[in-house]
């Protein structure tokens, strides 16, 4: 496992940030009237890089069940359902660290662009890739 993690460790030490600035330029004037007006538009989306970490995407079809995603993942985010040998992915308990998609044996998991998660349904935040 350390063998696996040292270079990814180092990769990511030397790479430049994968994260934007917050989009100021779209800041209305006023936080509190924009909040209070159900008709303000919201802030259109800013682009994002290519490493950029958003919302995981889980192709169940590629899975084989090996659990090396679950063993790694540090929030305890993946549960591993052993009947059926494949994993569901809570989000919200997600930190977007990304070391389920490097050390994933199939790269079924990677991370998505979509940063727009939240949600009042916890159930809309669990990725089954179904
Ligand atoms: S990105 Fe990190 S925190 Fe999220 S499921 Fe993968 S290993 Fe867990
Ligand atoms: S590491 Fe990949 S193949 Fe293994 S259980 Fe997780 S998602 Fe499936």
């Amino acid at each position: 496992m350390i063998t696996r993690i040292l270079p990814q460790l180092f990769r990511h030490i030397f790479s430049r940030a994968a994260t934007n600035l917050f989009p100021a330029a779209h800041m209305p004037p006023s936080l509190t009237d924009a909040l209070s007006d159900p008709d303000s538009p919201p802030n259109p989306t800013v682009p994002v890089g290519k490493r950029f970490r958003g919302r995981l995407n889980y192709d169940r079809s590629k899975c084989i069940g090996c659990k090396l995603c679950v063993r790694v993942c540090p929030a305890h985010a993946t549960d591993y359902l052993a009947e059926e040998k494949k994993i569901i992915i809570h989000n919200d308990r997600c930190c977007f660290c990304a070391q389920c998609t490097e050390v994933c044996p199939v790269k079924c998991l990677s991370m998505s662009s979509q940063f727009m998660i939240s949600s009042y349904d916890r159930k809309a935040n669990i990725v089954t890739g179904a």
